[in-house]
């Protein structure tokens, strides 16, 4: 994913998870950049889908 800030590119594992203790049930799923900080939403599943479909052409031509 690439941060909304500062354009960073990491993978979300790679982010660091902003806030494990917040009060909502498991926490929220705000994706932390690990350059700047700055609170991402999570990749939505069709982005990463889209991504996929992507770089498989990529990868047969
Ligand atoms: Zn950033």
């Amino acid at each position: 994913m690439r941060c909304g800030f500062c354009g960073h590119e990491f993978e979300e594992h790679e982010g660091n998870v902003g806030c494990k203790n917040c009060p909502m049930s498991s926490g929220c799923k705000m994706v932390k950049c690990p350059r700047c900080n700055y609170e991402n939403p999570p990749e939505p599943a069709l982005i990463k889908g889209l991504k996929k479909v992507f770089s498989a052409k990529k990868k047969t031509n």
